[in-house]
């Protein structure tokens, strides 16, 4: 589950209040709107990083000139 992230300072600190969020790191406050599309920010980041972890260990094939 992605976390949401505040746009202002980067704190995940949001506690919601009277149907809107609040950053408790700056004070941005945020409505549900706009939350919405910072999740979506959120989740299309966390899947794009889950890719980006596919990196396994490369075999180092070099060739030796020899001569
Ligand atoms: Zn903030």
């Amino acid at each position: 589950m992605a976390v949401l992230k505040c746009e202002v300072c980067g704190s995940n600190q949001l506690i919601k209040s009277n149907n809107a969020f609040k950053c408790m790191n700056c004070g941005m406050q945020y409505s549900l709107k706009e939350i919405r599309g910072v999740f979506d920010a959120a989740q299309a980041a966390e899947k794009a990083t889950q890719r980006a972890k596919d990196d396994g260990c490369s075999i180092n094939n070099g060739t030796a000139g020899k001569g």
